[in-house]
């Protein structure tokens, strides 16, 4: 049948939300389910910011990328990484243009919200010894009990000497969990609100309860833990005190639902982003601009610290990529980042059919929607946002429409209900243009984050058509 004249002006001038997987044919969509068994193995393998780093730099090597420490000359088409102290990692392909002209920066975190331990952690108490945590990031506490967690812990002794350990993620090793009151004993916690439903302080995590075995002891199993601590890892209490122990989730990735369309996983925000940007810069070969990617890491906790993105390192590679070219010059590096484009590549909380309260529906990110363009984010009248520039989001568009990307543009949530800020701000902040453009996810921040298949890879495909701008 054909059309009437409003049908036809109504598809020309609405912007419809369709589901991408309408107008996927059978082979795309092999290539989708493809991209997202390859995603998953790398999510396994790669819970911590630390291991982010690491799988990341494997792959770099195996596609001739070269640690930029080891090279002395650099000319256009080179392809070098730079290692940030183990927990950031930023990736360049040399560009055939000018560098002063800027660069194309996807920028993407590794970090991701779990479970550290105090510098004091083990106690016992009771007959159950115990590690005490400070959580990293924003949670929410009761959805961290009663669920499998692995260890993945860094100790470094005074001589140097560096113990990695990693205990839970294999199905014969023993796993780590935090308890919580049964139904018939929980009356009184019941009538917490439920961002309290777990204390902070309640958030211990079980460890042992065996006792050393030996009369008049105090605080024996506390003692034994150590002794097996000490056995196999060389450690004592004290060297906690140099420690990084962090507790992830052990849940492995997994297709979600019938049709197996979705992945539910650990720390989605923001590996999706560290690994489609990091895929999609394996495709570029001589761009006209110099192509960057960034796995940078202390995001979730507001960007500080050597390795976070407000830190100088990341100038110091650009400025060791001119050395290097052969071009530097006083106040060349201002000259390029104000010229520089940059993607924040970070997930953004999706429309939750579950939860239709929370959200502005014709203004939020969709399962299935594509990849998502975030104008602004911050809160409370766009507080702490950095706002991209229209003609920015144009240019964009432009790119994704060029290279066929199914794109949704959102906002967070309702209007005052909460918000949150990305890594743009520093990115801004050095002079760049910056968009905020990410990955829809469901049950962001919690131990198992979901997103679409569809999403994932047009993400990949969009950061692609980014740094070929
Ligand atoms: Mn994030
Ligand atoms: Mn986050």
């Amino acid at each position: 049948m054909e059309k009437t004249e409003g049908q036809a002006l109504k598809e020309k001038l609405f912007n419809t939300k369709k589901s991408g997987w309408e107008s996927t044919n059978d082979n795309e969509k092999q290539e989708i389910f493809r991209f997202a068994d390859e995603y998953m193995y790398y999510l396994n393998s790669s819970k911590t910011e630390k291991e982010i780093v690491s799988t990341s730099k494997e792959i770099l090597l195996k596609n001739n990328f070269k640690d930029l420490k080891e090279v002395e000359k650099l000319q256009a088409g080179d392809k070098i990484f730079y290692v940030n102290k183990d927990r950031s990692i930023y990736v360049a392909i040399i560009g055939t243009e000018d560098i002063e002209k800027g660069l194309n920066i996807v920028a993407s975190h590794g970090d991701s919200p779990r479970l550290d331990l105090k510098p004091n952690p083990l106690y016992e108490q009771d007959g159950v010894a115990y590690f005490k945590t400070h959580y990293y990031g924003g949670i929410r506490k009761y959805q961290w009990a009663t669920i499998p967690l692995s260890l993945h812990g860094l100790f470094v002794k005074p001589n140097g000497e560096k113990v990695s350990v990693v205990i839970g993620e294999k199905d014969d090793e023993p796993t780590f969990l935090i308890s919580d009151l049964p139904p018939h004993l929980s009356q009184i916690q019941n009538e917490r609100k439920l961002s309290v439903g777990l204390k902070g302080e309640e958030l211990n995590i079980m460890v042992g309860s065996i006792p050393y075995n030996e009369a008049n002891l105090t605080e024996k199993i506390k003692l034994n833990i150590l002794k097996i601590l000490n056995e196999k890892y060389g450690i004592k209490e004290v060297d906690f005190t140099s420690s990084e122990i962090e507790f992830v989730p052990s849940f492995k990735a997994r297709s979600l639902g019938f049709d197996e369309s979705l992945i539910a996983a650990y720390g989605q925000d923001d590996k999706v982003c560290c690994y489609t940007a990091l895929r999609g810069i394996l495709n570029i070969e001589n761009p006209k601009k110099t192509a960057i990617c960034v796995l940078t890491d202390k995001e979730e906790i507001g960007f500080e610290g050597v390795t976070g993105m407000w830190s100088k390192v990341f100038d110091t590679f650009i400025v060791e990529i001119m050395d290097k070219l052969g071009v530097n010059r006083p106040n060349l590096l201002e000259r390029v980042f104000s010229n520089s484009k940059v993607l924040s590549s970070d997930v953004d909380a999706g429309y939750d059919p579950g939860f239709p309260d929370a959200f502005d529906k014709k203004n939020a990110s969709v399962l299935g929607g594509g990849v998502t363009i975030v104008k602004y984010t911050g809160a409370r009248g766009k507080s702490g946002a950095s706002e991209s520039p229209a003609e920015f989001i144009a240019e964009v568009r432009k790119a994704f429409d060029d290279a066929g990307v199914q794109y949704q543009s959102s906002d967070m949530g309702r209007v005052d209900l909460g918000g949150g800020g990305t890594i743009a701000v520093c990115f801004s902040q050095r002079g760049m243009t910056v968009l905020d453009c990410g990955v829809p996810v469901l049950a962001m921040h919690s131990p198992y984050e979901i997103t679409s298949k569809f999403d994932v890879y047009k993400a990949y495909k969009a950061y692609e058509a980014f740094y070929k701008i």
